[in-house]
């Protein structure tokens, strides 16, 4: 499989000189193995997406699966400037769970009525057909893929998509249990609901472990990490990660590769470059084999990676 990153950037576009290397556009990303073409959220990434697969099909029909994690706006946002939806001979399958009280087809041409968009979704003139998630498992084509609900506010879904020589988790955006279970404002919360310090741990410690036996064993673990331990402080209950919180579980989990992601807007290029050095000192006493990145917009991975072949 073959993954390429064309949006990185969580909740708003961030271009300019200060983001330039690792890319100001929100979550888009592809899966490709063989013939089948998997996007992952629409973010405005999916606008860059869209000039190369016209450029790369040269008029023969695109079939692409679209997968929502969820419709926060910077994972929809791109999705009215996706040209190759507006040509007739393509054809997208949009997959996504249903929202709090609203279908992905509705959300999707909400963002696109007037005032909002000069042009509706009914006027896209490639054949779009909607799929809601409503099991866990499922198969596009040769591939596996398999969901689970993220802890975000609203509803969120992570995907594993595997084929027989590889598998690729993503998350985005979540927020894991422990760290946000145990600040004084949710403990508070646990406390009054009636739980005891040790079922509070406890309840969050086990979903954790359920997200980790998720991502057991992938090749790329592709995970919303925008914050610092420090930043996290201020920042508890977004449902968004910290970066120290998704090292251990990448580690727990045996990952391969993880790739952060969702990059937080304020951060600059240079800022880039020093989570990425905090995340190896966070392996340094660590023995297992990760790699560990922050995903740039354009970069291309391969999944299982070439040498493990
Ligand atoms: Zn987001
Ligand atoms: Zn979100």
């Amino acid at each position: 499989m073959v993954v390429t990153f064309w949006g990185v950037r969580g909740s708003i576009p961030t271009p300019g000189p200060a983001t330039c290397r690792y890319g100001g556009n929100t979550p888009c990303v592809t899966v490709e193995d063989g013939n089948t073409l998997i996007v992952i959220d629409c973010g405005s990434g999916i606008r860059v997406l869209g000039n190369s697969l016209l450029q790369r099909f040269n008029g023969n029909p695109v079939h692409a699966h679209i997968l929502i994690s969820h419709t926060h706006w910077d994972h929809i946002q791109g999705f009215p400037f996706f040209i190759p939806a507006f040509i007739p001979s393509n054809t997208f399958t949009i997959y996504g769970g249903e929202g709090v009280n609203h279908q992905i087809e509705d959300t999707l041409a909400g963002q696109m009525e007037s005032p909002y968009f000069p042009v509706t979704l009914k006027e896209m003139a490639a054949t779009l057909q909607f799929r809601h998630i409503d099991q866990p498992d499922f198969s596009i084509d040769h591939l596996k893929v398999k969901t689970c609900f993220l802890n975000h506010p609203g509803v969120s879904l992570g995907y594993k998509i595997s084929s027989p020589d590889g598998s690729v988790v993503y998350f985005s955006d979540h927020e894991p249990y422990s760290r946000l279970m145990a600040t004084p404002s949710r403990f508070k919360i646990a406390v009054e609901n009636g739980l005891s310090e040790e079922e509070n741990l406890r309840f969050a410690q086990e979903r954790d472990a359920e997200y980790t036996r998720f991502c057991e064993g992938v090749d790329l673990l592709i995970e919303d990490s925008p914050y610092t331990p420090e930043e996290y402080k201020n920042r508890a209950g977004w449902g968004h990660a910290c970066i120290d919180d998704v090292v251990a579980m990448a580690v727990a989990a045996r990952v391969k590769q993880l790739a952060l992601f969702h990059h937080d807007p304020s951060n600059s290029d240079e800022q880039m470059d020093g989570i990425v050095a905090l995340c190896q000192t966070r392996l340094i006493p660590d023995d297992s084999n990760l790699t560990c990145f922050a995903a740039q917009e354009g970069q291309r991975v391969v999944v299982p990676a070439e040498t493990e072949k």
